[in-house]
C-alpha cells in the first residue's frame, strides 16, 4: 500500500513538474559544473559565497587638507533626518573623530580645499577573501563615480584574489541605474520614468545594452537594475526610478531591459552584457506614509494582480537575480517571507535565479522591523525564507552566525546548498569563471558620440508636452527669453539621483561637459537672446528641498526686457530616504515666482523638472505652455531645446497620474466607485477623482485621428485570442510618433471593477497625412482579475475595449476560475 501511495505521489509530482515550464531553461553543462564545484566546497566557502560586502570596507578615503565645517555637518545630518539630540551627541566628538567616522561617505562637510582619494587596502581584501571567502562586493567608494581605469584596476584585483584564494570569481555589483551612474565619462540616459513616458520599449532595450557594455568596460558584470516597483504613490521618493504606475508598462519595459542588459541567452552572457538584479521585490512603492522604507498595506488581490506582475514577467524573461524590498507588506517584511520569496517566485515560477537582500536588510529584521530578536535570529529567518545572498555592507558576522545556525540545525544544509547553487549559477551564466575580467580592448565605444546620440534621442521621446495654448510652441527664433527658476542652470536637476553620486549631489564637476537648459537654449537661440535670472535657487549645501532666500524681484525686473518667460521649476535631486517629503505641493517660493511673473503679462512657458508630480494647481492656469521633462539626464537640456524650437516633435505621454489635490491621489485604474455622479434623493453623495492630468496624456505638434476600431470576434471565452485593430492617421502637418494604448473596462464584476486597465501598447511613426493600421493580439485571459478568493477569474459579461476615443463592446460567454497561482 505504502508503495502504491508512493508511486501515485511520484506520478502526481511528475505531472505537476512537467506541467511547469522553468522560467529560465537550465543548461546541463552549467548544472554539471555547479554540482562539481559544490561537492568540493567546505561550509565556510559556501557561506562566504552568500555574503556581499561594501567596497568601502576594503580601503579608506584619504583626506588631504581636511578641515571640518560643523555647520555643514549639522545641515547634512538634519538632511538625513537626525534629531537634535543625535547631532549634539556627535558634536561631543573631536573634528578628527567626526572626519574618521564620516570620511567614507561622500558628504559636503569640509571647508576649503579638501581632496579625497580612495585607496584600496589589499591586506584587508586578502583577509576578506582568503579567510571569509566572501563571494561578492558592491558599490563605489564614497558612493561617487570612479574612472574606468580605477574600476578596471579595483575589480581586476578583486578577481585575481578571488580566483587565487577560492577559485570562484567575485560577482561585483553596481547601481548603474540609468546608465553607468558610478563610472565617470560614461553615458547617462533619461531616468526610467522618462523611458516609461516614451512608451517605447526599444529605448529601454538599447539604453540597457549600452549600460551593460560600459559596465563591462570597467570589469563590472552585475547591475542593480531594472527597477519595477510600480510608482503608484506620488509622494514616494523613488517613484522616478521605475516605469510609473502601470504594471503592464513596467512589465514590457523590464522585459526589454533584460534583453538589453543580458542579451538573448540568460545562460550565456557574453563580455558585452551583464547580469541584472531586478528590484525591489515587491510592493516597495506603496508605503502608507508615503515615506521610503515604511510599511505598505496592499490587498492580496492587488499584490498578485498588479505588483507581482512585472516581477513575474522579469523572471520569465530570464532575470538572473532580484533584490528584495527593504520594507514590509501587510506587516510581513519581504526579507522574512517564505511565501513571497520561495513560494511565489522560486517555486511557482520555477525560477532558478538568485535573491540578494537590499542594504543591510537582514539586520533590519531585528533593528527596525522587530520580527527577529537579534542578528542571528534575523539571519535564520531570512535564509530560511529564501534569501540567497546577504548584502551586509560592513560586517562579516553573517559568516560566523550562519555557520552556527547550520551547526545547530536551525538552517538546513539543503538550504545552504540551494543558495550556493543559485549564486554559482549566476556566476557561470555571466561567464565569470571563463573571464573574471572583461575591460580593456574591445570597449572603444565607451562614452562615444554614438551612445550620446542615443541618449539625446531617448530624451526627446521622453519629455511630455502638457499644454500648448494658442500653439505658442514651437518657439521661433528672434524672441528674447527670460529663463528663470531653480532648475534652469543645473545638471544635477536634469539627472536626478543615482547620477555620479547616490543623491546626485556634489557632482556638477563630473557633468560639466553637458548642457544645462540655459546652455542648451543659448546654443539654440543665441546667448544674447537668453536672460538668465533664476529668482529662486536651491541651497546646494543643504538638504535637497532647501532653497536660498528668493530673489523674485530680480526675475520680475528682468522680464521687462523679455518677450517670453521660460520658468524651470520642480525639485532638486534626491534618492531614497533623504528624498522623503512633508508636503507634495511644489515649493511656495517657486509658485510665488510664477505668480509674480504672471503679473508682467508676458507669456509663461513652464518647464517641470521633477522626480514625482508636485502639486501646482494654482499656477497651472498662469502658463500658456507646460512641458514636463521629468528627469531627462545629461542630454535633457539639448532635447528640450530641440523640442521647444520645433526641431524635434513631442511624443511622450504621462506614465503616471498627475494629481491636483492632496486628497485625491488616485491612480488611473481607480475603482469605478471612486468617480460617480450625484445620487438622487435627499443626500448629495458623489465621488470625484480630481486630476491635473491623466495617465497617458501628452500633446504633440501634430494631431492624430483614430478610426475604425474593430475586433475579430464580439464574444469570446478564456481560451480565445482577440485581434483588435485600429487605424491611426497623422492629421497634422508634421511627422510624429504616437503611442497607441489599448485599454479595457470590465463593466460588471464580482469585485468592484477598475474603471479601466491598460492591456497593451505600441509606438508608431507617421508622416503627415499617413495612416497606419495597428493590430493587437489580446489573449482573453489578460482580461482576468484576481477575485476576492485570491483566484484568477474571468467572468461572463461585457467588456469595453478602448483605443483613443474609439470603443468597442465585446462579451465573455463563460466564467473561468483558475486554480493555479499564475495564468
Ligand atoms: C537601495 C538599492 C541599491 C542598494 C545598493 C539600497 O539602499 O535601496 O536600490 O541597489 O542600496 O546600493
Amino acid at each position: 500500500m505504502k508503495k502504491i501511495l508512493a508511486t501515485a505521489f511520484v506520478a502526481v509530482f511528475v505531472t505537476l513538474a512537467s506541467a511547469q515550464k522553468p522560467a529560465i531553461p537550465k543548461d546541463a553543462k552549467i548544472e554539471a559544473k555547479i554540482e562539481k564545484m559544490l561537492s568540493k566546497m567546505t561550509l565556510d566557502e559556501k557561506i562566504g559565497q552568500m555574503l556581499e560586502l561594501n567596497l568601502d570596507l576594503m580601503g579608506k578615503m584619504e583626506m588631504k587638507n581636511a578641515k571640518l565645517d560643523r555647520k555643514k555637518v549639522e545641515l547634512t545630518m538634519r538632511g538625513f533626518g537626525r534629531t537634535d539630540a543625535e547631532i549634539k551627541k556627535m558634536f561631543e566628538m573631536s573634528d578628527q573623530e567626526i572626519i574618521g567616522m564620516l570620511s567614507q561617505y561622500n558628504l559636503d562637510i569640509y571647508e576649503g580645499d579638501t581632496k579625497k582619494e580612495w585607496i584600496m587596502n589589499e591586506f584587508m581584501l586578502d583577509t576578506i577573501i582568503s579567510k571569509y571567502k566572501v563571494g561578492s562586493l558592491l558599490n563605489a567608494p564614497g558612493t561617487r563615480a570612479a574612472t574606468i581605469e580605477q574600476w578596471k584596476n579595483w575589480i581586476g584585483v578583486i578577481q585575481e584574489k578571488s580566483m587565487k584564494y577560492i577559485g570562484i570569481p567575485d560577482i561585483y555589483g553596481l547601481d548603474h541605474n540609468h546608465g553607468v551612474t558610478y563610472t565617470q565619462g560614461g553615458t547617462l540616459f533619461p531616468q526610467p520614468i522618462n523611458i516609461a513616458a516614451s512608451f517605447n520599449t526599444e529605448l529601454a532595450r538599447s539604453g540597457a545594452e549600452i549600460t551593460a557594455y560600459e559596465s563591462r568596460a570597467g570589469n563590472c558584470p552585475w547591475v542593480y537594475n531594472p527597477v519595477i516597483d510600480l510608482g503608484r504613490d506620488p509622494r514616494w521618493s523613488r517613484l522616478w526610478e521605475s516605469y510609473g504606475e502601470d504594471p503592464i508598462v513596467n512589465a514590457r519595459m523590464v522585459e526589454a531591459q533584460i534583453r538589453g542588459y543580458q542579451g538573448d541567452d540568460p545562460n550565456h552572457i557574453d563580455q558585452y552584457h551583464v547580469a541584472t538584479s531586478v528590484k525591489h521585490y515587491m510592493g516597495y512603492g506603496a508605503p502608507l506614509t508615503g515615506k521610503d522604507r515604511t510599511p505598505a498595506y496592499i490587498t492580496p488581490q492587488l499584490l498578485r494582480e498588479k505588483y507581482f506582475e512585472p516581477f513575474k514577467c522579469a523572471a520569465q524573461a530570464g532575470a538572473l537575480t532580484m533584490m528584495v524590498n527593504s520594507a514590509s507588506v501587510n506587516g510581513v517584511p519581504l526579507h522574512a517571507s517564505y511565501e513571497y520569496l520561495t513560494k511565489w517566485l522560486k517555486e511557482d515560477l520555477d525560477w532558478d535565479g538568485m535573491l540578494v537582500t537590499d542594504w543591510a536588510d537582514i539586520n533590519n529584521l531585528f533593528t527596525r522591523e522587530k520580527v527577529a530578536k537579534d542578528k542571528k535570529d534575523a539571519i535564520r529567518i531570512a535564509i530560511n525564507a529564501g534569501i540567497d545572498m546577504s548584502m551586509d555592507p560592513y560586517s562579516v558576522d553573517f559568516c560566523i552566525l550562519l555557520k552556527e545556525l547550520v551547526n545547530e540545525g536551525k538552517v538546513p544544509m539543503s538550504r545552504i546548498d540551494d543558495a550556493v547553487r543559485r549564486i554559482l549559477r549566476v556566476k557561470y551564466r555571466a561567464g565569470l569563471f571563463d573571464k573574471p575580467t572583461t575591460g580593456g580592448k574591445g570597449y572603444e565605444k565607451f562614452g562615444s558620440r554614438e551612445f550620446a546620440e542615443k541618449a539625446l534621442r531617448a530624451a526627446e521621446e521622453a519629455e511630455v508636452l502638457l499644454k500648448n495654448e494658442d500653439n505658442i510652441l514651437p518657439l521661433a527664433k528672434g524672441k528674447k527669453i527670460l529663463l528663470t527658476g531653480p532648475n534652469a542652470n543645473q545638471m544635477r536637476c536634469l539627472n536626478g539621483g543615482w547620477s555620479y553620486t547616490w543623491q546626485g549631489s556634489n557632482a556638477e564637476d563630473l557633468a560639466e561637459s553637458y548642457n544645462t537648459i540655459y546652455e542648451a537654449l543659448c546654443n539654440r537661440y543665441g546667448k544674447e537672446n537668453v536672460i538668465l535670472e533664476q529668482g529662486v535657487t536651491y541651497n546646494e549645501k543643504g538638504a535637497y528641498f532647501e532653497e536660498n532666500e528668493p530673489q523674485i524681484d530680480k526675475a520680475v525686473n528682468a522680464a521687462a526686457n523679455a518677450d517670453i518667460i521660460i520658468a524651470c521649476i520642480g525639485e532638486n535631486s534626491y534618492c531614497e530616504t533623504p528624498g522623503n517629503l512633508t508636503d507634495l505641493w511644489m515649493s511656495k517660493n517657486q509658485r510665488d515666482l510664477v505668480k509674480e511673473l504672471s503679473k508682467t503679462g508676458k507669456p509663461i512657458i513652464l518647464v517641470l523638472n521633477e522626480g514625482r508630480p508636485r502639486l501646482m494647481a494654482d499656477i497651472e492656469p498662469l502658463a500658456k505652455a507646460i512641458v514636463h521633462i521629468l528627469l531627462p539626464g545629461n542630454y535633457g537640456g539639448d532635447a528640450l531645446a530641440n523640442l521647444l524650437s520645433g526641431d524635434a516633435n513631442f511624443s511622450a505621454k504621462l506614465p503616471y497620474t498627475y494629481p491636483r489635490e492632496i486628497n485625491s491621489l488616485a491612480n488611473y485604474d481607480y475603482k469605478v466607485s471612486e468617480e460617480v455622479g450625484t445620487m438622487a434623493g435627499a443626500y448629495n453623495y458623489d465621488a470625484k477623482v480630481s486630476l491635473q492630468w491623466p495617465f497617458g496624456y501628452g500633446l504633440s505638434y501634430t494631431s492624430y485621428e483614430y478610426s475604425n476600431l474593430r475586433v475579430d470576434k464580439t464574444s469570446f471565452d478564456s481560451n480565445d485570442i482577440l485581434t483588435v485593430t485600429v487605424d491611426v492617421k497623422n492629421a497634422g502637418q508634421r511627422v510624429g510618433k504616437e503611442s497607441v494604448l489599448l485599454y479595457s473596462s470590465d463593466l460588471v464584476a464580482s469585485i468592484v471593477p477598475d474603471n479601466r486597465r491598460l492591456r497593451q501598447f505600441t509606438k508608431i511613426e507617421l508622416q503627415p497625412g499617413e495612416t497606419k493600421t495597428v493590430t493587437f493580439q489580446l489573449p482573453a485571459k489578460e482580461l482576468a482579475f484576481v477575485g476576492a478568493d485570491g483566484h484568477w477569474t474571468l467572468e461572463e459579461g461585457d467588456f469595453i475595449l478602448k483605443i483613443g476615443q474609439q470603443t468597442v463592446k465585446v462579451a465573455c460567454t463563460s466564467t473561468k476560475i483558475w486554480d493555479t497561482p499564475n495564468i
